[in-house]
Order: C-alpha cells, then structure tokens, then sequence
C-alpha cells in the first residue's frame, strides 16, 4: 500500500447479476461498517442494466458504483453503445476502461482506451483504465514493456490523482485462480507510478490509486495488498460474494 493514498477495492460484476443480486450489493453495504468506511472505499461495477437501481440500493452507504465501459462518443448513431454520460446519468462514479475482455474480444485499442477514459472524464466519471500482459508476453520477458506500452497510450493527458485510476491485471491472473509473485507485482506497480510521473508529473502521479486485478481473494489480499504501490484491488468473481469482497477491502484496512 502507498499509505498516503487511500485505497479502493471495486467489484467487476461483469456479465453477472439480475435485480435480485442486488442482494449482493445490500449485504456489502450493511458490512461496509465504521472501521471499513475509515479505511477503504469500495465500488461495484455492476452490468449497466442495474447501474441505477444499484446506485439507489446504495444510497447512504458511501459505496460507489460505475460502468464496466463507455462509449467514445458523447451520443448519436451508435447502436448498443452506452456514454459516459449516460453512466453517470444513471449514478456511476467510475468507469472501468481497457479490461483485457473489451481489448481482447472487442478488439479495443491503446487509442480507444484513452478516447474512452478520455469520454469518462468529459462526463465527470473517473476512468479505470486496465493494463496488463498476457502469458506468452510474460514468459518472454516483455511484460513490462507492455504495461509501459499500454499506459502511454490510454492515459489521457493531464489526468491527477482525482481524475484517473489504473489498474493491473495479467491477463493470464484473471479468473484463473493464478497471481504474479508479491515481488512481480511490486517490480510493474513501481514502473506504473514512474511511467505515470513521466506522463503527468510527479505531484499527479504519485496520487493516482493503482489497483492490483486478477484472481484477488481473501486467501491472498493481504499479501497483494501490502506490495508497494498496491493501492487497492480490482475483484472480478469474488466480488459476487458479499462476505469474500468485504473481507478483500478489511485486508487493505
Ligand atoms: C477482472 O476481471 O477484473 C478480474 C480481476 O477478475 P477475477 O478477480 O475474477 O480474476
């Protein structure tokens, strides 16, 4: 943890969840207690379905919510799209931009992460954004190369510690029960916080939350958590459990 910063823990619903997990999302609020509130913030990213009606669950409980992705453009012709916009019509705070699924099955590029954190920021939502290697860029020594790579092109310019969030995940960690070593993730997380001082100055980057993502559970938060630099989790499956999510953020406590 960078113990200036106070950490985030947000859930990645992903394509999961109908009205009635909202349940999840009450039973998170009512273990979110003082000592939690004193020491973490906490998101869900549910399915843009139930953005809304999870902001209203959440109401009074100082847990935000945000969009999984967002739109490039602020509205018009663009079937099936959402705009960041409208994300935080509906209530969001964040917008997650860049997970390896919308640039692995979507195809997105550096350039379309950044117009997207870009769009996020223009609305007022904070962006997001998800760098990280796949296995065979690991295994060939290039992972932090890419991370640069990545971070160069979907930061947008000018971001502050207010405006930008950045997460890590190895594509090969997420929903595959497998982490980097402690020693692997402080090695990426201190290059991120140097690449972004490179990118927005020293006084922004050395805020900005950098979250580590992929395969986080109870078992391991607290040795993730206690890296340098680990400002936080981002937790896909084990935030669909109200216990296992709340017990991830008492690790950051
Ligand atoms: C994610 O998809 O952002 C993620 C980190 O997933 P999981 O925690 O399931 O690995």
């Amino acid at each position: 943890m960078t113990r200036s910063i106070r950490p985030l823990v947000a859930g990645n619903w992903k394509m999961n969840g109908l009205k009635a997990d909202l349940a999840i999302a009450a039973e998170v609020a009512k273990g979110y207690d003082s000592t939690l509130k004193a020491a973490v913030d906490l998101a869900i990213c549910p399915p843009a379905t139930l953005l809304y009606l999870a902001t209203a669950a959440l109401v009074g409980s100082r847990i935000a919510t945000g969009g999984q992705d967002c739109a490039t453009h602020d509205s018009g012709a663009f079937t099936g799209d959402l705009s960041a916009q409208m994300l935080a019509d509906a209530g969001a705070i964040f917008a997650i931009v860049g997970h390896s699924e919308r640039r692995t099955l979507h195809g997105e590029s550096n350039a379309t992460v950044k117009a997207k954190a870009e769009a996020a920021q223009k609305a007022l939502l904070v962006p997001i954004v998800c760098v990280g290697e796949t296995k065979d860029e690991r295994q060939a020594g290039k992972a932090l190369s890419v991370v640069k790579k990545q971070l160069r092109g979907s930061v947008p310019d000018g971001s502050t510690a207010a405006t930008l969030v950045v997460a890590y995940e190895p594509v090969w960690a997420i929903g595959t029960g497998l982490t980097p070593t402690a020693d692997d993730v402080a090695e990426i997380h201190a290059a991120i916080r140097a690449e972004l001082a490179r990118l927005l100055g020293k006084p922004a980057a050395s805020g900005v939350r950098l979250l580590y993502g992929g395969s986080v559970k109870p078992s391991n938060a607290a040795d993730l958590m206690n890296v340098a630099h680990v400002d936080g989790a981002l937790v896909g499956g084990a935030s669909l459990k109200a216990e296992d999510f709340l017990a991830i953020a008492r690790a950051c406590g």
